[in-house]
């Protein structure tokens, strides 16, 4: 069952593109007790997992940085413009709340928007852009942000957004993308302890991938993978005007099994294993695509090619302030990993290379 604590933890941990101590700090504490862990150059964490064999070598990559901002300048009276850090779609950021890291400490913040009454119709009639916003962290006539609050550009920021239950055994947080995925790995990882496998399984959270998958793709060097998966958010294509029962993609309805993605076509051999098992052990999934990546579009082209596949938890509002998961597929998914390391031998990896 999911370990909520441990989700929330992860979700509220402080950490876009590039400052994922908290969220490593997170991983390391709970992998080092399933394994050996080691950072490498740019601050991925790689453990492995205790109790394997030599091979095949397997790695599992889950993304600990979240999509958030960076002060790119402060204006004369106190303003914060900010960068992006990963895809941000405009429309979903005017109003809401932020945290500002400085070296003084954290500051709230909200990223401000001119009320509508002062909008002329043109005004009404535009769309958003990031380049034009501000964030607010509360400052008036004298009062200096840099000096005060210690602000200055190159600070990171993240939204503001608990942790929340929610009925139907559903879960409201930021950063599902991926710290989801971290927790399916922990969780499989605890499975898996004292247990044999007939693997050498390597459990990696990787830093950067909103900003370009960089961080699986020097982790994959330490690794030196035979085969490769990704664990990390998948969509979920609902909305009002599409009947649920139409959709694969619903929260609900398991783990998903990635057939392609704008950076990889998956191994077929490694898809079907996954596919089969999953069939064998009565775990509820379902064959999605999705316009975007994953941390095997860089760890399958690594050296002379390693067979990956990219297995995806269902995810509402991915890239926003606020998404919605499901419990049960966080488990199926949790469920899904755990039977590949136990089941992925040297034979299964020989032939995932005959083509
Ligand atoms: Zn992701």
């Amino acid at each position: 069952m999911a370990d909520r604590k441990l989700l929330r933890e992860l979700t509220e941990a402080f950490g876009p593109s590039g400052f994922e101590g908290e969220p490593a700090n997170i991983m390391i504490r709970e992998l080092g007790k399933a394994g050996e862990v080691t950072r490498d150059g740019l601050g991925s964490v790689v453990s492995r997992l205790a109790g394997g064999s030599d091979g095949p070598r397997i790695m599992v990559s889950s993304h600990m940085d979240e999509v958030g901002f960076m002060v790119r300048s402060v204006t004369g009276d106190g303003y914060i413009k900010f960068l992006p850090i990963g895809g941000w779609w405009p429309q979903v950021l005017l109003g809401q709340r932020v945290l500002v890291r400085t070296r003084q400490g954290d500051f709230p913040g909200v990223i401000g928007s001119k009320p509508p009454h002062e909008l002329t119709e043109e005004e009404r009639k535009q769309l958003p852009d990031i380049d034009r916003m501000f964030i607010d962290v509360g400052c008036c006539e004298g009062f200096s942000v840099t000096e005060k609050l210690g602000v200055r550009p190159g600070d990171p920021i993240v939204p503001v957004s608990p942790y929340v239950e929610m009925a139907d055994n559903l879960m409201m947080a930021k950063a599902w993308d991926d710290r989801g995925g971290c927790g399916i790995v922990i969780e499989a990882a605890r499975a898996l302890a004292g247990r044999p496998h007939p693997n050498a399984a390597f459990f990696v959270g990787s830093v950067q991938e909103e900003v370009g998958l960089r961080g699986a793709r020097t982790a994959a060097e330490v690794v030196r993978p035979d085969v490769a998966l990704a664990l990390d958010v998948s969509l979920c294509y609902e909305h009002p005007d599409r009947a649920r029962k139409d959709l694969p993609e619903r929260l609900g309805n398991g783990a998903a099994i990635l057939v392609h993605d704008s950076t990889m076509i998956p191994n077929t051999r490694l898809r079907d294993f996954v596919i089969d098992l999953a069939e064998k052990n009565g775990i509820r999934y379902h064959l999605t695509t999705v316009r975007g990546g994953y941390d095997t579009g860089v760890i399958h082209t690594h050296r002379s090619g390693v067979p990956s596949l990219a297995i995806g938890w269902p995810t509402r509002y991915i890239h926003a302030h606020t998404g919605i998961v499901s419990a049960a597929d966080y488990d199926a998914t949790v469920k899904l990993l755990t039977a590949v390391i136990e089941n992925l031998d040297e034979a299964v990896s020989k032939s995932l290379r005959s083509f």
